[in-house]
């Protein structure tokens, strides 16, 4: 802004609208205001006081309450909720999970909240006042609850309603009575330390591996559990394995410690122990076996499930908007037990690939301002020194992110690795930036911007799933914004089976019954393609299930059973595998 100072002549302005030593950009604003002023009472409009919506100054949350206050979470499966708990414990919090978003949390959001919000807003925020509620009910007293409970949850800053995220629990919050609680945010762009990170709640380098950690153990127990369950040959087997096992896990992320430089060699390196520490922290993260040995016992309990491959079902691969494609219950018109229920096989959404998005978005963001800084213009080609200093200060970023989103995918994988290799490997996020971004341009952001065409065309276009169901809450502007762009794909790519699908507080009859039409053409398609091998190798169902029997180590889940091209569905590649050992077997 200009400093440069108006030196009026008194016979040029009126001495009532300029003093001596004002700012050009004074007298302008002056004069504009009086100017409005004066339409405005032309106009006969009055003046209102405007009240901006200011983040309330809560009380913070410190380190010494830290024994005495229960830190809530959710918004996740039971399962990643189950060890991020763990987790909290071993970090030495008091924790406590939400109990999943139902339709009364709905109602309980939509009677507190703005108006015009998108459901996950309305189901989680609702959830929260609700578990308030309900600890009242149980005795607990409202001054108790605000003093002893703090609710952490993501935030961001938009562009989508994720960014009213944290207003709206406040309000809800002061118009349900709990004026005062405490709202910790975990910000979806922040870096390893958190700016707004409250004393009591350290997020720290072990807090975010420990929650990391979690997640993507969740992530893959999850999906073993799904990849099981249809196939089961008793009834509730995988869901006792899976009970057991996420005891045990969660009892080995409560009881893990986080990694800690030895006393006397902390002493002995003095200026350099923190960093020495970070690098510690890191190689044993890398190196440590904690998760994998507790991972393989896991594997051996799913491998005592004794499945039937030779089952055909569809396999629906879910996408959609973040919490509605995660949460398993009302929030999603509890679209797993449903399709499971009608014979399919679901393959859900891991939050590792969300993960990847953010990390992947933000390597984005650095080639696009490459060398632009505050405005600033790439200097000339002929400053070679300043563009080199440009040159190099970016290539440090970007290969730091991309050290980072190759650690977590091996973190991840390895993982995956120990759960017996059945879940499936993280999707590459250039590939899928490659397949989204003809249709929906990879630099809009909001929600799961472009993954949720390009996860489309990835999982028809691999042959991962025989139907895509995107499951999009009611008022989601970048699901109706990728909506839009899924007819240019389906027309495209004219052998997929997609079906987006609006989720609300209600209509979930009128949901399931569309899900039910398309899954019946799923159902179809696997059935054909089941068929379709069967003659292809010159086999029978009963000549496959003799093999079977003649190989009872092909009954447990774990036995590995390689893709083939082409192929879709478990049955199908089962039949393929078969045929291939047959060939093997007479040839010996
Ligand atoms: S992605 Fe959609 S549903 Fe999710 S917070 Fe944003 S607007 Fe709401």
């Amino acid at each position: 802004m200009s400093t440069q100072t108006f030196e009026p002549k008194a016979s040029q302005q009126p001495a009532n609208l300029v003093q001596i030593g004002d700012s050009i950009e004074d007298v302008i604003q002056r004069r504009l205001a009086e100017e409005r002023a004066r339409l405005e009472r032309e106009a006969g409009l009055q003046q209102r006081e405007v009240h901006h919506f200011k983040r309330p100054q809560e009380r913070p949350f410190t380190k010494d309450e830290r024994t005495h206050t229960t830190l809530l979470f959710g918004g996740l499966t039971w399962k990643h909720e189950k060890l991020v708990h763990g987790a909290l414990e071993g970090l030495g919090y008091k924790a406590q999970a939400v109990p999943t978003p139902n339709v009364k949390a709905f109602q309980t959001g939509k009677e507190y909240g703005n108006n015009g919000q998108c459901n996950p807003t309305y189901f989680t925020v609702g959830n929260l006042v609700q578990f308030l509620q309900s600890l009242e009910e149980q005795g607990v007293s409202r001054e108790e609850i605000i003093d002893k409970y703090v609710f952490f949850t993501a935030g961001a800053c938009g562009p989508c309603r994720f960014g009213m995220y944290e207003a709206e629990y406040r309000l809800a919050l002061r118009n349900s009575g709990f004026d005062g609680f405490r709202v910790l945010l975990f910000q979806q762009s922040g870096g390893l330390s958190q700016s707004d990170a409250e004393a009591g709640l350290e997020m720290n380098l072990d807090f975010f591996l420990g929650i990391l950690n979690a997640l993507n153990c969740g992530d893959v127990m999850n999906e073993v559990a799904y990849a099981i369950r249809p196939y089961e040959t008793q009834a509730g087997e995988a869901d006792r394995v899976l009970d057991e096992t996420m005891e045990y896990m969660h009892e080995v992320f409560r009881t893990k410690r986080p990694w800690k430089l030895d006393e006397g060699m902390s002493k002995y390196l003095g200026g350099f122990s923190d960093t020495a520490e970070y690098i510690g922290k890191f190689v044993n993260q890398i190196r440590g076996d904690e998760y994998t040995s507790a991972l393989h016992k896991c594997r051996d309990q799913f491998n005592t499930i004794e499945v039937d491959r030779l089952r055909v079902k569809p396999i629906v691969k879910i996408t959609g908007e973040f919490w509605a494609q995660t949460t398993e219950g009302d929030g999603n018109f509890n679209m797993f037990k449903f399709l499971e229920r009608e014979g399919a096989q679901v393959l859900v959404e891991p939050i590792g690939t969300w993960i990847m998005y953010m990390m992947h978005q933000v390597v984005q963001k650095y080639k696009d301002f490459k060398g632009l800084e505050e405005g600033a213009v790439l200097p000339p080609i002929w400053n070679v020194g300043k563009r080199a200093k440009i040159e190099i200060g970016y290539r440090q970023k970007v290969a730091k992110l991309k050290l980072a989103e190759a650690i977590f995918k091996s973190e991840y994988h390895k993982i995956v690795d120990s759960l017996g290799g059945i879940a499936h490997h993280l999707a590459d996020q250039y590939e899928l930036q490659r397949l989204g971004h003809p249709f929906y341009n990879s630099r809009a952001g909001g929600g799961e911007g472009h993954l949720e065409v390009a996860k489309n065309i990835y999982y028809s276009n691999k042959d991962l799933a025989h139907m895509v169901l995107s499951v999009k809450p009611f008022g989601c502007m970048p699901s109706t914004q990728s909506d839009g762009a899924q007819s240019a794909v389906v027309s495209n790519y004219k052998d997929m089976i997609y079906l987006p699908i609006e989720t609300s507080g209600e209509g979930e009859i009128n949901a399931h019954s569309r899900v039910q039409m398309a899954l019946g053409e799923a159902k179809n398609k696997a059935k054909k393609e089941f068929a379709q091998v069967l003659e292809t190798n010159g086999l029978t169902l009963d000549q496959c299930r003799a093999w079977v029997e003649a190989h009872p180590e092909a009954k447990r889940p774990m036995y590995h059973v390689p893709h083939t091209k082409g192929v879709i569905g478990q049955a199908a590649n089962f039949v393929c595998h078969i045929a291939e050992q047959l060939k093997t077997e007479r040839a010996n």
